[in-house]
């Protein structure tokens, strides 16, 4: 891969230079050193790239860099798997646009008016950025032409073909002039995506984030063994214990995510799921109180969690292990975003389970620590620490004044305020151990068990390296090659 190490050797023009400074990026990340060169000089390219790689910025900046003045056709198209992702790219690239303010961009997909995003292309649109079945709707009504588009991108084309686009997005490339430049981003390279790129590619180049890493280094993953009866208990014990403020549960079936979200709300912890059954307007309200924080935990099937673009999910959990590997890279993407940490924590109920674990360690070249539950003791430690964190919160802040003033009105009168303590604790902190020994026996032809365990020996994984303050910068490190985000 390129070793390149500034934006300024990328050759750039100053807005876009600009724009990257006002963002505060320092330094491209490795997928941008690598792809930003090539397509500039008009390559075809493959990137091999997962969500938060920076992978919009390296297909973005070049086709910002393409525009000099605001035309009257669309000059850019950039192919999504969901509505979230085609805003999300959209955003990222406006944030990208700086200065040039002649350039238009638009996202348009299902479940929007169509009226207004008919009006903005008559209005005139550079970029457009869209899902599949929206753009070949807007172009059966003659509104959306592509015959001027000189560069085309197909974002998450893995997903894309998972979602059953296949139709779709080479109907879409082949009403486009094939002098073209073509762009395949994917996480994954399974043959379907190969096969695409033969046929719609001109002897493309390949970007890869690294060798064979396929899952961010940010991310610490591990499993535990886990009775299927007390998975939804450890999850209510490890975001306690690691005071998690917004995760992410994977369950295979949407019946597994309404139990789960039953027995996590019965635990104390907001919960909701979402699932093909929702309407868009559920679903949408359920992932804006995700976003907005006031949900903790996001109870997801893979389907329904496609496009999920927020930044601050401290974990994963596998609830239920991915049915393929590929499944596992996306699913775990969710997390460890824009240069923060994360975990991805996977629960393993059965010898089969524990076969896939190893499956998916070969696969993303990655050991997975087996973690032990919190014992009781922990479990206990991490309530005090809760509350000495939520005693510091409540300080003087002004929103407590009346119920602090209260609080001392009840102790003055004498009334045993540890009974009333120990009355809540009963409510909002359970105390049950999760047993997990015997869960599993790893069979010999599983692996042998080369995860090791978190309270005896080292795996040799990749760790969680620690908190801190971080700049808004990627770096390539680490004895595979994997990218860390640096750390200040
Ligand atoms: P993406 O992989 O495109 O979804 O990007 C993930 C996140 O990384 C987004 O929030 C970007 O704004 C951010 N990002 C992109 N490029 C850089 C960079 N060179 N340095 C720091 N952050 C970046």
């Amino acid at each position: 891969m390129n070793q390149t190490t500034s934006f300024l050797d990328l050759g750039l023009s100053q807005s876009s230079l600009n724009a990257i400074e006002k963002l505060g990026f320092t330094e491209p990340s490795p997928i941008q050193s690598s792809a930003i060169p090539k397509l500039l000089k008009g390559h075809d390219l493959i990137g091999q790239a997962q969500t938060g790689t920076g992978k919009t910025a390296a297909f973005g900046i070049p086709i910002l860099e393409s525009l000099t003045s605001h035309n009257n056709f669309i000059s850019a198209l950039v192919l999504c798997p969901t509505r979230e992702l085609a805003l999300q790219v959209s955003k990222e690239l406006q944030k990208l646009v700086g200065d040039r303010h002649f350039i238009r961009i638009l996202a348009v997909f299902g479940g929007d008016s169509i009226q207004k995003q008919i009006k903005s292309l008559r209005d005139g649109v550079d970029i457009v950025v869209g899902t599949p079945g929206r753009i070949k709707d807007l172009m059966s009504r003659k509104i959306l032409v592509l015959d001027q588009v000189k560069m085309a991108v197909m974002d998450e084309a893995d997903e894309m073909l998972n979602m059953g686009f296949r139709d779709d997005m080479e109907e879409i490339l082949s009403t486009i002039p094939s002098s073209r430049q073509t762009v395949l981003f994917s996480a994954t390279m399974p043959p379907a995506i190969m096969e695409l790129a033969k046929r719609y590619l001109k002897k493309p180049l390949h970007s890869k984030v690294t060798g064979d890493v396929v899952t961010n280094a940010s991310i610490e993953q591990s499993y535990y063994e886990v009775s299927i009866h007390d998975k939804p208990r450890l999850i209510s014990c490890l975001v306690r214990q690691f005071g998690m403020k917004s995760v992410i549960v994977f369950t295979n079936t949407k019946k597994a995510a309404d139990e789960t979200v039953q027995t996590l709300r019965r635990a104390g912890l907001k919960s909701d799921a979402i699932h093909g059954d929702l309407g868009q307007s559920q679903r949408n309200q359920v992932l804006n109180s995700f976003r907005s924080g006031s949900l903790g935990v996001l109870v997801a099937t893979d389907v329904a969690a496609r496009g999920i673009d927020v930044s601050n999910v401290d974990a994963v959990f596998n609830y239920d292990i991915p049915m393929d590997r590929e499944g596992y890279v996306h699913r775990i993407g969710r997390t460890g975003r824009a240069g923060k940490t994360g975990k991805a924590i996977s629960f393993v109920s059965s010898s089969g389970d524990l076969r896939k674990i190893r499956g998916i360690e070969s696969f993303s070249r990655v050991n997975m620590l087996k973690k032990s539950p919190p014992t009781s003791k922990e479990i206990r430690a991490s309530y005090v620490n809760q509350m000495t964190l939520l005693a510091e919160q409540v300080g003087t802040q002004e929103e407590y004044k009346h119920h602090s003033k209260l609080a001392e009105e009840i102790i003055e009168s004498g009334v045993d305020y540890k009974k009333i303590l120990a009355y809540y604790l009963k409510e909002n902190c359970p105390l049950d151990v999760v047993d997990t020994s015997h869960v599993v026996r790893e069979s010999k032809s599983s692996g042998g068990g080369r995860g090791g365990n978190d309270r005896g020996r080292s795996s040799g994984g990749y760790s969680h390296q620690g908190g801190g303050a971080r700049k808004k910068s990627f770096r390539k490190a680490g004895p595979k090659g994997n990218f860390k985000k640096s750390r200040t």
